[in-house]
């Protein structure tokens, strides 16, 4: 499953960074997971609180937050909000849209004791 290979990726970041810190425990993990990255956010929460079990994020609270994808209109240069890769520039109507933002998938912040 996509999620659960993230939800491990996910925790072996937080893990390590924990350890570097010379810290235990994982209270809390921030995400930032674009609109257009392709994941399941609820899929996602519910692997990271089962692939969470017997590490240091053990109980960590998952905050996710996900920002909305950006193009930019490769023929008039608009810029604007898009919902997926085949967006319709409301400027000219032109298909041809660079998708500038909207695909990010990373840890934000993490909180540790
Ligand atoms: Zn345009």
């Amino acid at each position: 499953m996509h999620e659960m290979s993230i939800a491990m990726s996910v925790i072996d970041a937080v893990t390590e960074k924990a350890c570097q810190e010379g810290c235990s425990k994982v209270t809390g993990v921030e995400l930032v997971v674009g609109k257009l990255a392709g994941v399941e956010v609820e899929s996602l929460k519910f692997c990271f609180s089962a692939a969470c079990r017997d590490t240091p994020a053990d109980g960590a609270e998952l905050t996710i937050k996900e920002p909305e994808g950006r193009g930019c209109c490769e023929a008039c240069g608009e810029r604007f909000a898009v919902t997926s890769f085949f967006a319709k520039c409301p400027a000219c109507g032109q298909f041809r849209v660079t998708v500038e933002s909207g695909q990010e998938l990373a840890v934000r912040s993490i909180t540790i004791e």
